[in-house]
């Protein structure tokens, strides 16, 4: 595993990644929660593997719920998750 660069916790495994290995889900300051392909948009973020497995853990485990302290985490940021696995 590489040692350089910003390490993430991935919400689907719980294990450490390269940032570059992960997407990032983003709540923004007005509250709407969606995935950030970027990586550059202002808020609290999240991050997780674009791995079904990851993705299927972490609705699972509520990880986003808990990662941003709401409940207000609407299935549609999965789809877009899914929607990006789906196409790599
Ligand atoms: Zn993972």
């Amino acid at each position: 595993m590489p040692t350089s660069g910003p390490q993430r916790t991935c919400i689907g495994c719980g294990t450490h990644a390269n940032r570059a290995a992960l997407v990032r889900i983003v709540r923004s300051p007005d509250g709407s929660i969606h995935l950030d392909q970027t990586a550059t948009l202002p808020g609290r973020g999240a991050w997780i593997h674009p791995d079904a497995g990851c993705v299927q853990n972490a609705r699972a485990r509520r990880g986003l719920a808990r990662s941003f302290r709401t409940g207000n985490v609407t299935d549609g940021v999965w789809d877009d998750v899914e929607e990006l696995i789906n196409h790599q």
